[in-house]
């Protein structure tokens, strides 16, 4: 196929592998080679390529009722928030389609929740440096990363960006003026940061003092990928808000923001909406991945099989000091840091038929399919050994 000459916006630097098929943890190419997927889909096919329970429920959902609108109830939908809420702090849930939406639906609770309580003044958001909360503009503006803002502005108004894991900037940030503080608790696109147990309870503690809404963006490593359900769960606070999406329905479009009972109380009929949020065959999807994910023994393996992977890329990290900064993560998302940036690696490794992300040229980003086997972890390991190896 004359991929260069498709009509698909070019907004994608793409690899030149057009897939075909996928099972698991396995992808097959066109030509019927196949390749062991640690990117899954940018951490969204959680339960590995087309799981069966996942098939199963969008296919039957897709012979009883696709969508009718949110003017009315669907069971789908109304299971999908009762089991939501059932395994996290949240009381309610708006449905939506992306995790830029999610994001956006957060930061207009928090805005239209801080006006009312605070006064008109009360909009603005504390950001990190190095987040990532989606492409739309406001969501755009809220990331920190002016390489993805350039050529966009005039951004939306409002956005604070402070250094991760600093508190004092935190405690200066934070104000009468403040509506939310918006943290991925692991910060994925900026390079696999863990934000500190210290850093997110004096966020905690700021957001109860100021009255504004902590928010979690839980997008990327959400629904297991840490190794608990939330990754929320793994730290000593509980936020407000939070946002999912990606493996949300391993694949089938759907984003959600979650919030305790109160914080919703601010988004009345009428406020906020969404044509296609929470269609019947969107959350189908989702009920089925959140029953596989709460099965017994299925986030203990998680955890079990992620910290076998990162031993085994600590002990790649310690054969290869000059080349390898640092190792980071929980659960299924690890990174190596490179010593220096490695602009080819990510394509070297897809010579192996592995494939991995390769963020800012230089930090290694893998988000295998929870259900990945210590048979495929070592198969990648051995890949990324090799190709490090090579590194002059
Ligand atoms: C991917 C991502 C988003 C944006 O999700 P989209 O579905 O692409 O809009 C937002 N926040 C985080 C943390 C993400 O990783």
């Amino acid at each position: 196929m004359d991929y260069q000459n498709s009509h698909i916006a070019n907004t994608y630097a793409r690899f030149p592998i057009e897939f075909v098929k996928g099972k698991g943890a396995l992808l097959f190419d066109r030509q019927g080679n196949e390749y062991l997927d640690f990117v899954s889909g940018i951490a969204v096919c959680s339960l590995g390529h087309c799981h069966p329970a996942v098939t199963r429920a969008i296919t039957q959902q897709a012979e009883t009722l696709m969508h009718v609108s949110n003017l009315y109830w669907t069971e789908p939908q109304l299971e999908l928030a009762q089991a939501i809420c059932d395994h996290s702090f949240g009381e309610r849930v708006f449905f939506c389609n992306s995790g830029a939406e999610a994001v956006e639906s957060a930061l207009k609770l928090a805005r239209r929740r801080g006006k009312i309580l605070k006064g008109p003044e009360c909009f603005e958001v504390i950001c990190l440096k190095g987040s990532f909360h989606g492409r739309t503009m406001t969501a755009l503006s809220a990331t920190g990363q002016p390489v993805y803002q350039h050529g966009f502005e005039p951004l939306t108004p409002g956005f604070k960006h402070i250094p991760p894991n600093n508190i004092q900037a935190l405690e200066l940030a934070v104000g009468p003026r403040t509506a939310a503080v918006l943290v991925e608790p692991v910060m994925g696109e900026g390079g696999v940061i863990p934000l500190s147990d210290d850093f997110l309870k004096a966020a905690r503690e700021l957001c109860n003092t100021h009255n504004c809404l902590l928010i979690f963006d839980e997008v990327q490593v959400g629904m297991g990928r840490t190794g608990t359900l939330f990754a929320y769960k793994q730290t000593p606070v509980v936020p407000d808000a939070m946002c999912l999406a990606k493996a949300l329905a391993n694949g089938f479009p759907i984003g959600a923001m979650v919030a305790t009972g109160e914080a919703m109380e601010f988004l009345p009929p009428g406020t906020h909406a969404s044509t296609f949020g929470g269609n019947p065959l969107a959350c189908a999807a989702a009920k089925a991945v959140l029953d596989t994910i709460l099965e017994p023994g299925f986030l203990e393996n998680v955890r079990e099989t992620g910290q076998y992977f990162r031993q085994g890329l600590e002990s790649i990290a310690l054969s290869n000091k000059d080349k390898i900064k640092e190792c980071r993560g929980r659960g299924m998302i690890q990174a190596i840091e490179l010593a220096a940036p490695q602009p080819d690696l990510a394509m070297q490794i897809l010579e192996d038929r592995c494939l991995v992300l390769l963020g800012h040229g230089r930090i290694l980003r893998f988000l295998p399919p929870l259900i990945v086997t210590r048979n495929e972890v070592d198969r990648m390991l051995e890949v990324v050994e090799k190709r490090l190896a090579q590194i002059a």
